[in-house]
This record gives structure tokens, sequence and C-alpha cells, in this order.
């Protein structure tokens, strides 16, 4: 079965103040699809001016907002879900188009994914208890969570949705109102959503603001109208957005970039048929999402006593992924999501080949006469050591590099040689392993026997230069209020200063 690219209007607006309006200087750019580098509409090409429009109606909109009961924003936030939830095969189709992964992802991943973290945060409003603590017979010690006011929130194009619904829950149930800025490569999915909630929230609660970084994201982290910044991005870009946010002292959330190890010890190869062929899929996650994927398990570390067995049954499953066109429901990967993304790995892969490293499948671009129009990749297995570019640098592709490691101590020393910490994985049957290689691997999620899971309720975030802050769970409700304590002296005698 096959679907086919959804209709779209010509232009878009951004939504401010519960409406969608054109930008104010009148610019737009156009975006394409990575499937077939057609038109799918023109979007603002938002500047200053337009930010600040955003920030001013959410500003006016924050004091009634914050005061809201948790049950009036928790129905909001489900009803958000439920919308989603019903038109869910649009949206899939939308995110499909917009940046070319599958549609069998966005059907069964993303977009049921984005439902639930919008149901999390509704069920964790309200299922808070607060804190009162007696400090003597006559003296209550009372902390009142409150909104941090208007937030900022800048967001990456490799999960358009759900990293929208990673960002607004938990701010909204919180009591805060937003201006988000999405990528300006998948803008689409964000808009088709404001299209559909419109009504749901006050005016000024949500805002959404389309543009390119420099223009748009940089006067929205910088400006002195946002109480916090929260972003989800490439670390260098991360780096220059905490310097603006810095200006007016704003905390900021740190959502970066990772080079993660997966670690493959010898007891996955003498195990059950069942056991070894979910190790193996393991293995092939890294093509997952085209490789576009901030956790993406980009180096394949396995014990040298099975290298040469498990890596042939790695080769062959990676060259059984189907990679096609992504409206297809049996294809597994699909495009890139940009023409910069698509030449970025090329000159990755070329890179890894100078550098030594032996290509053990793909390698190139996928040359298929029906994909010519769009940005495909092979997925690519390059072999190498740790010290090489391809094994220190994000490439943010469907390209694992793979290399060997004698025994824990090796694997390790390997998996945490990177300026990243994001995640890891973890493939062994042997129990001491099973606890002590996770807890000693320098990363924010580690998965053990599995990967790429992502729930609502496990905390997400990095280590060292993948960021800070978490993300899902509800302790990410922490990173959007501030605490009062009030202290409530019931004693009739005086203070006894004076
Ligand atoms: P990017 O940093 O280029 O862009 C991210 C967002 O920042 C976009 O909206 C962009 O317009 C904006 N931006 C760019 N320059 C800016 C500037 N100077 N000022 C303000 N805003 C600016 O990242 P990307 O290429 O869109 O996304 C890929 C990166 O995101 C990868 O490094 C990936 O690992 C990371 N990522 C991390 C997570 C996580 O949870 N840690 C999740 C998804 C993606």
């Amino acid at each position: 079965m096959s679907y086919s690219k959804p209709t779209f209007k010509d232009v878009y607006g951004n939504f401010i103040n519960g409406k969608f309006i054109a930008p104010l200087g009148g610019q737009y750019f156009e975006n394409t699809s990575p499937i077939d580098s057609s038109l799918i509409a023109k979007y603002p090409r938002s500047q200053k001016e337009d930010i600040d429009m955003a920030l001013d109606a959410a500003n006016a909109a924050k004091d009634a907002w914050g005061n809201t009961s948790v049950t009036e924003r928790a129905a909001m936030l489900n009803k958000v879900a439920d919308i989603i939830e019903q038109n869910l095969e649009e949206f899939a189709l939308v995110e499909t188009c917009d940046n070319g992964k599958p549609i069998r992802e966005t059907l069964n991943a993303d977009i049921p994914l984005s439902v639930d973290h919008w149901r999390y945060f509704a069920a964790c409003i309200r299922a808070e208890e607060g804190s009162a603590t007696e400090l003597d017979a006559h003296t209550l010690s009372m902390n009142i969570k409150e909104p941090l006011g208007v937030v900022g929130q800048i967001i990456p194009w490799n999960f358009p949705m759900l990293m929208l619904s990673w960002k607004l829950p938990p701010a909204l149930a919180t009591g805060n109102c937003v201006v988000l800025k999405p990528a300006e490569q998948t803008p689409s999915s964000a808009t088709l959503l404001m299209e559909k909630i419109a009504a749901v929230f006050p005016p000024g609660v949500i805002n959404v603001v389309h543009g390119f970084g420099p223009e748009a994201g940089k006067p929205l982290a910088s400006s002195s109208k946002v109480d916090k910044v929260a972003f989800t991005g490439e670390t260098t870009t991360g780096q220059l957005i905490m310097q603006y946010a810095s200006k007016n002292l704003n905390p900021v959330t740190m959502e970066l970039g990772g080079k993660s190890p997966n670690l493959f010890f010898e007891s996955v190869m003498d195990q059950d048929d069942a056991y070894l062929d979910k190790a193996i899929e393991g293995a092939v996650m890294f093509a997952f999402n085209q490789g576009e994927v901030c956790t993406s398990p980009s180096r394949i570390l396995v014990q040298e006593s099975i290298y040469d067995a498990f890596m042939e049954r790695v080769v062959a499953r990676t060259k059984a992924i189907v990679q096609d066109n992504p409206y297809d429901v049996q294809t597994m990967i699909g495009a890139q999501s940009s023409v910069d993304q698509y030449n970025k790995i090329q000159s990755y892969i070329a890179i890894g080949k100078e550098e030594g490293a032996k290509v053990l499948c793909g390698g190139a671009a996928n040359t298929q006469a029906d994909l010519a129009k769009g940005f495909y990749i092979l997925p690519t297995i390059l072999e190498g050591h740790n010290k090489m570019r391809v094994f220190q640098e994000e490439i943010f592709g469907p390209v694992v590099c793979v290399t060997k490691f004698k025994d824990e101590a090796e694997a390790l020393e390997i998996a945490n040689d990177t300026l990243y910490g994001l995640g890891a994985g973890v493939w062994t049957r042997d129990a001491h392993q099973l606890y002590q290689i996770p807890r000693a691997i320098k990363a924010g999620r580690v998965w053990v026997n599995c990967y790429h899971a992502y729930p609502a309720h496990a905390p997400f975030g990095g280590y060292k230069k993948s960021g800070f802050g978490r993300e899902n769970h509800l302790m990410m409700m922490g990173h959007y209020r501030q605490t009062k304590n009030m202290l409530i002296s019931y004693d009739k005698n005086k203070l006894g200063f004076f």
C-alpha cells in the first residue's frame, strides 16, 4: 500500500495571539519535500519584529494563563491529544512529506508517541502533591511552584511533531505561555497543529513563529521578553543560544548532539536465536530514521572474540533494509531531511574513506532511478578505529562506525572516549555486565538489550557536550517553574528582634 503527497495551501502564516498572520516584513521562504524536491508551501521568513509581536502576545496572556486551574490546563492538553489522534493519518503524511521519513514510522511511532506526551503531562500536573512542613508548633514552611512566565522554545527538524510534543506540554501544563520556533526545514506539522487546535487555548498562550536561526531564533533566545529558553539542536548552536540567553540571565535547557556507542559483548552470540536476532537488529538501529536521531547508535563496539561472526550477520541485515519511497508502507528508511544534510553525510563518508576506514556496506547515495529527485543515502557501515573523525563527529545520517574491543575495560574506554554523552546501548546476557557496564558509561540514557525507546515517563537528556536538563518524565516540570517559599507564622508572640 502506498500513500501520496498531501495537499497544502500555497502560503502559511505565523500563529500569533490565536490567529494566523503574515510576517510583518512580507518575506517568505519556500519549503520543499526531500522525497522528490517538490514545493510544499511558502512559510514566513520571520524577523525580530515578528518575534516581538509573538512575545508581546504571550506576555499579555501569561498572568491569566498562570492562574488557570490545573484541571482546566490538563483538560486542554488532553483535548490536543484527542485532536492529534483523530487526525493521525493527516499528521503522519504531512510529517513524512516534510521530513522524508517513512510513513510506517510516522503512523506508528512519531505521531502516537506525540499524543502520549500531551496526555502524560496532563496527568502529571494533576497528580502532584504539595509540600508544607511544620518548622515548629507555630511556623509552617510552604513551597509554592509558580510558572516562569513566557518560554522561548527552538526545535530541530528530525522529529518535528515529537520535539514539539516534548516541549509544549510540560511548559503549558506548568502554566507558562510559549513562543515556539520550528526548524525551517520542517515547518508543516507545527502549522497543521495550530490550525487544528487554534480554539483550544486562550489567545497568546501558544504562538508559533517560522524562520531561520539567525533571523528568528536569535531574537527569540536573546529577548528580554522571555523568562526561559529551551533548545534542541546542534551543540554549536546550543553554545550560541546560551550566550544569547545569558544577557538576560535566563535559564536554559539544552538537548544537543551525540555520538552514541552500542556495545555487543561475547554472550550475545551463544544465546538462543531470538535473542541473537534482537541483538543484530539492535546493531542495525543506526539506520532508523535515516540516522537522523540525536541518540543514533552511530558507533558499534563488538568484542573481538565474536567480531567476525557477529558483523557478518549485521552487514547482511543492513543490506536487507528496504530504502524506498517514504509514502510506501513497506519502506523502512526514506530520504535525508534536506540537500544540506545529504551533502554533509556524503562528505563524511569521503572523509572516512580518506582516513582509511573500510566500507563494509553502502558508502554512497542510493541511485535507484525513482528516487533520483530526492536525497537518499544507502545505510553504510565503516570499519575503523575510535580516533578517526567519523567516530568522533556527529554525522547525523545512516552511517555507523564499527570497531572491536578485547575486554570490559577497553569497551568502556572506547565508549567514553567522546565529547558527547547522550545515549548508549549495551547488549549482554552476563548479569555482572548488565548492570556494571551501563553504570560506567557516561551518558544520560543507556538502553540495555534494547534501543530507541522513548517513553514519556523516562527522563531523557545529555551528559558532557550533549547538553543538560532533562526532557520527559515529571522531573521536566521542574525546568519550567520557580519555587516560592512561604514561611507562615501562627505565633501570637512578637518576633523578638527589636
Ligand atoms: P540546528 O542547531 O542547526 O537547528 C536547531 C534549531 O535551532 C532550528 O530551529 C534552527 O533554526 C535554530 N537555530 C539555528 N541557528 C540558530 C541561532 N544562531 N540562533 C537561534 N536559533 C538557531 O540543529 P538541526 O540541524 O536542526 O538538528 C540536528 C541536531 O539536533 C543534531 O545535532 C541532533 O543531535 C540534535 N538533536 C538533539 C536532540 C536531543 O534531545 N538531545 C533531539 C533531536 C536533535
